[in-house]
């Protein structure tokens, strides 16, 4: 598999589709809203929309997305919901790098429109205002113990990852307080009304594992999105299917405790860490130009940053702390 085959497919996918008078509104290049008998909802009207490669080289996101739409042109799934599909940043995929001038999903909410991504923002702004649920598929950097969410907290969005993946670590943070890092895709559709959750699927790339497991992904929120609309007319034996889970104050749930700013040149990261590895209060991280880097306190290591990732980011690496459910809320001043 490759980018340019994955995209080929997604494009010839899109054209069966096309022939088939199945294609509501195209909203931009490689941006579509399929048709749907459902009457419209007001101003949502897209009940659930389908993103991946935000970043131009986490292409794993389009063989799940081309998994999908490869069901609907067979025949085998019909869907009955109004769904959008979008690869964010195609240019970035030709490069194989995650951008081309700026980090897309750094940047929504502006009104820039310079660059490349700052005009792809603002295109797939609307997508985004005018979707009800949204799963945004990523890959990371380096190597993860397990695919994990993240997202900035919202409970119905909680909600929605711990009910289609109850196994997968869900990290978290206040949308408020991350807002100076600039707005990523799933904030700014949760900052709109809507409901919204990115999952990484595992080290960016091609993999069996984590076709299936995004596939699995996006068929399961598609029950759940079906499920909230039969739970609306009381079905009990239906709303069964896919039964809602409300976030319990035991819940297990990922923070960033802390994060450790990128010095540049001057600054490395010991070499070997992986996303999700277990790091000790004291432990030695890395060198800096005021000397080792120490971990300040016990927990796990997300997004360790080398090479060219390193040069292209402001944090060099974050680290998590676990906190249940309660004592999250508490810790950022939220509420259920
Ligand atoms: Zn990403």
């Amino acid at each position: 598999m490759d980018f340019e085959s994955q995209l080929k497919e997604f494009e010839s996918h899109y054209s069966n589709l096309k022939d088939r008078d199945q294609i509501a509104e195209d909203l931009g290049p490689h941006t579509f809203v399929l048709k749907s008998k459902k009457r419209a909802h007001e101003t949502k009207d897209i009940d659930l929309l389908f993103l991946a490669l935000i970043h131009g080289n986490e292409v794993g996101g389009v063989a799940v997305l081309n998994h999908v739409l490869k069901s609907m042109t067979e025949g085998k799934f019909k869907p009955d919901i109004k769904m959008a599909f979008a690869l964010g940043n195609v240019e970035a995929g030709f490069k194989n790098s995650r951008f081309v001038e700026k980090d897309l999903n750094r940047i929504f909410g502006t009104y820039e429109t310079a660059t490349h991504e700052d005009r792809r923002a603002r295109e797939l702004e609307t997508l985004l205002k005018r979707s009800r649920y949204i799963l945004d598929i990523h890959q990371t950097i380096e190597p993860t113990a397990s695919p994990f969410f993240i997202f900035g907290f919202d409970k119905k969005s909680f909600v929605m990852a711990h009910t289609i993946a109850p196994s997968l670590p869900i990290i978290s943070y206040s949308i408020n307080e991350r807002k100076e890092n600039g707005l990523v895709a799933t904030s700014y559709a949760i900052e709109q009304g809507g409901v919204a959750v990115t999952a990484e699927l595992g080290q960016k790339g091609f993999d069996h594992t984590q076709l299936d497991l995004g596939y699995g992904l996006c068929r399961r929120a598609y029950w759940y999105v079906k499920n909230q609309r039969l739970h609306a007319l009381k079905n009990f034996f239906l709303s069964i299917v896919l039964r809602k889970s409300k976030p319990h104050a035991d819940d297990k749930i990922l923070i960033f405790s802390y994060r450790h700013l990128n010095e540049g040149a001057t600054n490395n990261l010991m070499p070997g860490f992986t996303n999700f590895m277990d790091i000790k209060k004291g432990q030695k991280l890395g060198v800096s130009s005021k000397g080792d880097i120490l971990s300040p306190l016990d927990g796990k290591i997300l997004f360790p940053k080398y090479g060219q990732a390193k040069q292209e980011s402001k944090e060099l690496f974050v680290i998590l702390e676990q906190l249940n459910v309660q004592n999250f809320l508490k810790r950022f001043n939220l509420t259920l």
